[in-house]
This record gives C-alpha cells, sequence and structure tokens, in this order.
C-alpha cells in the first residue's frame, strides 16, 4: 500500500483536519499521481456537510485534481512517467452500459465511483484531491498541456467541464444571448466558455460588487437580482440560462428571463427541492433541464479546448489549513473565483 497524507472530514460538519491513509499499489492499467493543486468545488462543501445525504466518513474531499505522474502500471500505454495528469469528478465506472459506451461516464447504469465519498469496486471507500498522491486507472485519467498555469487548469477539471457540456449539449454560441446565475466556480467559467463560443453573455448575481469582474472575465451585461428596474429589463429576453446557485432559491425568478423556447439548465445542487409554477413553463413553452459534469473523453476535449484558447480559472491559491476558512468565504459568495489548494503547504 501507498502511504497518502491529506485533510479529512471526520464527521459532517466538523471541520477537516489532517489525515493519513493508504492508496492501493499501482495496478497494470493504473498510474500514481502527485498531487501538486486541487481546486475547492462547493459540491465539497454538500457533501462534506452531508446535505445531500449518505456521505462517508472520514472524507477526504477535492476532485479539480492536478499533478505529475510518478509511476505507471507495466500496461499503461496513455501516460509516462514526469507527464502532468488530471483526476475529475470520477475514477471508474461500470464500462458496459450504453452511457459507460457512449462516453456519458458520469450517466454510468450502474453509478459511477466518485473521487471521492464513493466506494470502489472492494467496497471500498474512495478518497479524494486533498491529499499528496492519487492512484487512477488511466481510462478515467485526463492529459493536460503544460502551456497554462496548473493552478488555473485544476478546477477545469470540474468547474470547467460542468459549464462546457451543457454548452456544447445545447450548442450554445454566436446569436444566443446566455445567462449565466451566480459567479462563483463554476459560474464565471461558464461566462469565460460561453463567451468564447460566441454567446451573449449576461451575468445575473446577488452580488453587486462583482459586475467589474463581469466585465473582465467576459460577460456583455450584468443584472444585480436585487434591483427590481434591472431584473424587468431583462425578463423574457434569453435564449438560455446557466443556473450555478447552490442555495434554495427560486426557479420561477429566473425562468422568467427566458423568451420562447427558451431553457434553463441547472447545475447548481440546492439540498433543498424548490417549487417551479407550471405556468412559467407553460407560457412560453420554455424548458427546465439539467446537466451533470462531463465524460473523460469530453473533459479531455475541454481541456484541449481551453489549452488551445489560453481559457484557465481565475484562481485565489491557499494552503490547506485554510480550507475550512475557506468553506465559510465560499458559503458567502465570497470567493473570486476558485480556491485551488498548494498541496506544496500539506
Ligand atoms: P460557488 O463557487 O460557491 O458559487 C456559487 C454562487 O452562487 C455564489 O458565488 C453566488 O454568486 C451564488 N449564490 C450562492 N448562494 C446564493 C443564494 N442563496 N441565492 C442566490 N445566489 C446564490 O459554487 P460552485 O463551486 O460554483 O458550485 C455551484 C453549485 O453547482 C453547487 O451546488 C455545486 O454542488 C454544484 N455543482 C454541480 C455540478 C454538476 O455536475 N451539475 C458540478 C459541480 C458543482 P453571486 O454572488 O454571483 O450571486
Ligand atoms: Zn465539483
Ligand atoms: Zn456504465
Amino acid at each position: 500500500m501507498i502511504p497518502v497524507k491529506g485533510y479529512a472530514a471526520p464527521k459532517a460538519k466538523i471541520p477537516l483536519a489532517p489525515f493519513k491513509f493508504e492508496r492501493r499499489e499501482v495496478g497494470p492499467h493504473d498510474i500514481q499521481i502527485e498531487i501538486l493543486y486541487c481546486g475547492v468545488c462547493h459540491s465539497d462543501i454538500h457533501q462534506v456537510r452531508d446535505e445531500w445525504g449518505g456521505s462517508i466518513f472520514p472524507m477526504v474531499p477535492g476532485h479539480e485534481i492536478v499533478g505529475k505522474i510518478t509511476k505507471v502500471g507495466e500496461h499503461v500505454t496513455k501516460f509516462k512517467v514526469g507527464e502532468t495528469a488530471g483526476v475529475g469528478c470520477f475514477v471508474d465506472s461500470c464500462r458496459q452500459c450504453p452511457s459507460c459506451l457512449a462516453g456519458l461516464e458520469q450517466y454510468c447504469d450502474v453509478g459511477m465511483t466518485g473521487t471521492y465519498n464513493g466506494l470502489d469496486k472492494e467496497g471500498k471507500p474512495t478518497y479524494g484531491g486533498y491529499s499528496n498522491q492519487i492512484v487512477v486507472d488511466e481510462n478515467y485519467t485526463l492529459r493536460i498541456s503544460d502551456n497554462l498555469p496548473l493552478a488555473g487548469v485544476a478546477p477545469l477539471l470540474c468547474a470547467g467541464i460542468t459549464t462546457y457540456s451543457p454548452l456544447r449539449e445545447w450548442k450554445i454560441g454566436n446569436g444566443h444571448k446566455l445567462g449565466v446565475v451566480g459567479l462563483g466556480g463554476l459560474g464565471h467559467m461558464a461566462v469565460k466558455l460561453g463567451a468564447s463560443l460566441g454567446a451573449e453573455v449576461t451575468v445575473l448575481s446577488t452580488s453587486a460588487s462583482k459586475k467589474a469582474d463581469a466585465k473582465k472575465l467576459g460577460a456583455h451585461n450584468f443584472v444585480h437580482v436585487s434591483d427590481p428596474e434591472q431584473v424587468k429589463a431583462v425578463a423574457g429576453s434569453l435564449d438560455f440560462i446557466i443556473n450555478t446557485i447552490s442555495a434554495q432559491h427560486e426557479y420561477d425568478f429566473y425562468l422568467q428571463m427566458l423568451k420562447l423556447d427558451g431553457t434553463m439548465v441547472l447545475l447548481g445542487v440546492p439540498p433543498e427541492a424548490p417549487q417551479v409554477a407550471a405556468f412559467n413553463l407553460i407560457m412560453k413553452r420554455r424548458r427546465l433541464a439539467g446537466s451533470l459534469i462531463g465524460g473523460i473523453a469530453e473533459t479531455q476535449e475541454m481541456l484541449d479546448y481551453c489549452a488551445e484558447y489560453g481559457i484557465t480559472s481565475d484562481v485565489e491559491i491557499i494552503n490547506i489549513d485554510y480550507v475550512n476558512e475557506a468553506y465559510e468565504r465560499m458559503l458567502k459568495g465570497d470567493v473570486r473565483y476558485r480556491f485551488v489548494i498548494d498541496m506544496a503547504s500539506l
């Protein structure tokens, strides 16, 4: 077994603290990665606080992982020692169901194996990227370009692919008016990627102070949702909305901003189930949809796209002992725009 140092939540809602554990030896199809950076996703907070139910403790969160390959198994063909690699939200799936065969492993019929807070095929808990080493099957590992700053690349493994996938699925781009709700980790990537694909992007935020940043990130318009005049002006005008809000809110408030046949894609996963007024959908044939991260092939496509166009996340690099404070700040919407842990601080 490989000894690993990390940070774990011992129980729900208890602060994370140093934690030692072991990973499996590198198997024939595995690679071992020395983790350099790991992003902090709001899903880490939901799961550490057991807001979705079923959390497994102790929990080592983290699914926005980049690092250097230090060892490869004898049958590994895609990676070499010394290369940079990434790991996202899952590390395995059944590999046989229609979703897996279609490269949509995130929708695996049997259920993907989460990078953390999951159980592997032997029924052992998985531990994530708030740690210094990880061992992953090469088929669930991503190639990372060395041309971009690695700390800014780490969040692409979740925030990047989660926003890229619906943009591609709904073919959002030139000629579309795209609303991005919530300017946090996912939201700021939706702005960058949406603008890069040619959409006219409007940020819909509860934080008036984020207006200048929204423009710098590539947004064309900014709506402070507490200002009724600004909200009225955007009503019935958007083709698509990407909704990244992590907390309970009114879907109807945003649905009214869609034009005829407009679609709101939910990415945020508030713990509480909200109500939706049927009239808000019926009257303009609007659609309410959802999307979950992305498959391995699409994640690689997104990483290659970002490398080509120089797109990374705007990050605040932190030491690992700051992670509990980072969670508190994210809960207040105070993140610009992704915390990334420098694993050298471990
Ligand atoms: P984040 O960085 O904390 O950003 C969330 C943003 O939502 C905040 O910055 C804030 O933006 C807004 N917000 C927060 N509370 C709000 C409230 N009560 N009312 C209105 N707006 C509020 O979080 P994230 O990492 O981007 O994750 C966002 C959500 O997506 C989480 O629920 C996460 O679990 C989920 N997620 C889903 C997937 C998927 O596959 N679908 C993948 C990753 C994450 P403003 O200050 O601009 O209002
Ligand atoms: Zn995530
Ligand atoms: Zn499957």
